[in-house]
């Protein structure tokens, strides 16, 4: 097993990380210039294969590119692991031809952003209790229901929605639906007003009475929740890349901060020294997990275990490390406007979204006891 990146994917990385730290703005609204500029690079469909419009990049590559925008912007880079990971590979792996060229180059390019509405009140971590119905119709279905915390929602060109077409009949009624942002029907609500990751909006999003044709169906009928559970793998390495990503900001800054103290004439103490040889311990251990699992995804073999841990891994690390380095860094991190505060707000979502990181531990426990 090679522990190292290749030459190639060195040079990305070094790519990635001037671009993020060149181009990505770290304000406090929708970072759609953010967006277009990752666009112009080719950053929205990174490994999206050239035939459809992507730049057919190895999925160990997307994870440094979304480490990388991660570390400057988390909102930005939560955005574009969800428009690639469960908002294009849908179309990618489960699309007709005909889907694909309708949608996959819009996407790949950046010129549409993709969504994908699972989530529900009564239907989080356990997305199969779903409630919104498709109900067939005419040439089509009638979808009604209410999805939540939905990422880009209001900003995206283009949703997956899962639906029941009888949930009596449990998870295999449970139908997946390409629906576009100005659908009649289609509602989204006000941006939640979270705790972080406040550029990036998440929102609700109604379903009323909204007509869907029978050509922008995904998948057969009661696939839906095997798509669905069959993205998440690929997201929640996503996630973990932006996990591995905070942490890493959280810790540099904090390197960067005890540095200057010292020159300054200041004495880092040995509890303060430890604090730091320990987050730094686990952050290379972070970067292994999630690196591995890339590599296991890109090998094309199954990588629940792998992605579950990762992604546990790497966002319980980006808690830890700006809990553990606003302590380090003392009264001055506890300003609101201070990068710390930022990535202690912004590190709590993604321990939940993508499959809470206790969903983690029963997909590898389940893993390991089969
Ligand atoms: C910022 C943000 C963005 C999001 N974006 C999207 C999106 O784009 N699309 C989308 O579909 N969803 C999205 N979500 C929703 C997210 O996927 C859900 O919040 C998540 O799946 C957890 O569901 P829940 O919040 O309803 O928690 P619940 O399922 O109600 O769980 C509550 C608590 O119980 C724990 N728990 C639940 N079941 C078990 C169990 N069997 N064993 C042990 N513990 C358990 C959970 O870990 C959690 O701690 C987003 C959420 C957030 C916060």
């Amino acid at each position: 097993m090679a522990f190292t990146l290749t030459e190639e994917q060195l040079k990305k990385q070094q790519e990635f990380q001037h671009f993020a730290d060149a181009e990505i703005d770290k304000g406090d609204h929708f970072p759609q210039e953010n967006l277009n500029i990752a666009a112009k690079h080719g950053y929205m469909g990174y490994p999206i294969p050239a035939e459809w419009g992507g730049q057919g990049q190895d999925f160990l590559s997307y994870i440094l590119l979304i480490e990388e925008i991660s570390r400057v912007c988390s909102s930005t880079g939560a955005i574009i692991a969800v428009h690639t990971s469960v908002g294009s590979f849908p179309l990618l792996y489960f699309g007709t031809d005909e889907q694909k060229k309708r949608y996959l180059p819009a996407l790949a390019c950046g010129k549409m952003l993709g969504a994908f509405a699972l989530t529900e009140a009564d239907a989080g971590s356990d997305a199969a209790a779903l409630s919104t119905t498709a109900t067939p119709v005419d040439g089509g279905y009638r979808l009604n229901g209410c999805k939540i915390f939905i990422t880009s929602g209001g900003q995206a060109d283009l949703y997956t929605v899962f639906a029941t077409l009888d949930k009596a009949k449990g998870v295999n009624s449970i139908t997946a639906f390409l629906i576009e942002k100005d659908t009649p029907g289609l509602i989204p609500g006000k941006p939640e007003k979270k705790m972080g990751l406040n550029r990036s909006n998440t929102t609700e999003l109604m379903l009323e009475d909204l007509f869907v044709p029978v050509s922008n169906r995904l998948g057969e009928e009661g696939e839906g929740f095997k798509i669905a559970m069959s993205l998440l793998d690929g997201g929640r390495i996503g996630i973990a890349a932006q996990g591995l990503g905070m942490a890493r900001a959280a810790i540099e800054y904090t390197v960067n901060y005890l540095k200057a103290e010292a020159r300054a004439g200041k004495k880092v103490d040995q509890g303060v020294s430890f604090s730091l040889a320990d987050l730094a311990t686990r952050l290379e251990a972070a970067r292994l997990l999630v690196y591995r699992a890339a590599e296991v995804k890109e090998s094309g073999a199954r990588c629940s275990k792998e992605a579950s841990m990762a992604k546990m891994y790497a966002t319980d690390l980006a808690m830890e490390a700006a809990t553990k380095c606003i302590d380090l860094c003392g009264l001055t991190a506890m300003r609101d406007d201070h990068p710390l505060t930022r990535y202690f707000r912004d590190a709590k979502a993604p321990q939940i979204y993508e499959g809470s990181n206790q969903i983690q531990r029963i997909v590898i426990a389940r893993q390991l006891l089969k």
